[in-house]
């Protein structure tokens, strides 16, 4: 029996995804599930989605892709966004990188246009060469042209206008195909980032795609964490390795089976706060690989065998990654395997 439950409510990813299509009013809305749907599980969530009406999908690999397919069956678009390996991968959508790429296919594809990430998609060089020969281009059905914005959550970056700029100047000398552009961020940038096709993952999840303001999206889950043992320990006690916290009164100790081998950072260390039927109380001491601590003096019917919220209403992904100076993106895809994962339907 696993000690650490997740809890995942597709109706709410639905409902964001909902949200994201009213916002996004120049064209439809994917799903990107790449890494499992951000560690949440991509078959209940793809599931959802589709009979919500998604039809379009994006994941990151040949393997996730055919995995998604099965769960999908025929219709969607499933389209797989970095290397997609020449050979016949039928079911799947490639996303085209490279002029390589490009001579390497044929049919239905997306092509992928760089402008400004430096990371995958065609170069301004190669676009060049392919407007002066758009040979290569003969056999593929372009189904998107594509692009992806670097600094999406920062709206006066002005990146992301010089994106768009270079975005546009490419489709110009491309042929006409409808365009993908924003992110979760970038859906909330405004009509200008508007395209045919929208492609968020985070927003879904519940990740806050506007930082510093408050968060437009519904949380999806929640995260608890068993008691194994409760313990009282005396004044002048330390409490885990390092005995880096000191109890300065008599105390009460829960330790749950949850820790840093399941995603949860050791820098969570003196900020993180657990909660039990609407009481909250610190983490003390380190995280350790299996287990975390709680200072649980004074909180009432906490015994083993009950759960302690970790990730809720109380304190969202965004604070916990906050916390931890990293991103909601990385806690959740960090999230461990040997959770049990329940899935609340749509
Ligand atoms: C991951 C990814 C997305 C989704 O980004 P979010 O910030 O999670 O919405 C969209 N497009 C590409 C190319 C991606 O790699």
């Amino acid at each position: 029996m696993p000690h650490g439950l997740l809890t995942i409510d597709c109706g709410a990813v639905v409902r964001n995804w909902r949200r994201l299509c009213e916002i996004h009013a120049s064209g439809a809305v994917a799903a990107v599930l790449k890494a499992d749907a951000y560690g949440l599980g991509a078959a209940p969530i793809a599931r959802a989605l589709r009979d919500a009406g998604c039809r379009h999908f994006f994941v990151a690999t040949v393997e996730e892709g055919e995995a998604l397919r099965a769960i999908l069956g025929e219709g969607p678009m499933v389209a797989v966004l970095g290397g997609f390996p020449a050979g016949k991968h039928p079911g799947l959508t490639p996303v085209l990188n490279s002029l390589d790429d490009i001579k390497a296919h044929s049919g239905p594809a997306i092509l992928h246009v760089d402008s400004g990430m430096a990371r995958l998609g065609l170069s301004a060089g190669e676009l060049e060469k392919l407007a002066e020969d758009p040979t290569p281009l003969e056999g593929i059905e372009l189904l998107f042209v594509m692009t992806h914005l670097a600094v999406a959550e920062d709206p006066q970056h002005p990146l992301n206008l010089a994106q768009l700029n270079r975005f546009n100047e490419a489709c110009l000398r491309l042929p006409r195909a409808r365009r993908s552009i924003a992110n979760s961020s970038g859906i909330f940038l405004g009509p200008r980032f508007g395209s045919e096709l929208a492609r968020p993952g985070a927003a879904l999840y519940g990740i806050n795609p506007t930082p510093g303001r408050p968060n437009p999206m519904e949380q999806v889950f929640t995260l608890s964490g068993q008691v194994l043992q409760r313990r009282e320990i005396a004044a002048g006690q330390t409490v885990g390795y390092g005995g880096t916290w000191l109890a300065t009164r008599p105390s009460r100790i829960a330790t749950i089976g949850i820790g840093y081998a399941d995603g949860l950072p050791r820098a969570l260390e003196g900020r993180l706060k657990g909660r039990y039927r609407g009481q909250e109380f610190p983490l003390v001491g380190r995280v350790s690989m299996d287990l975390m601590t709680f200072d649980v003096t004074g909180i009432k019917g906490l015994k083993p065998g009950r759960w302690i919220e970790i990730i809720g209403p109380h304190q969202d992904a965004d604070s916990l990654a906050a916390m931890a100076g990293t991103i909601g993106y990385e806690l959740l895809t960090s999230l461990g395997r040997r959770f049990r994962r329940d899935y609340l339907p749509a």
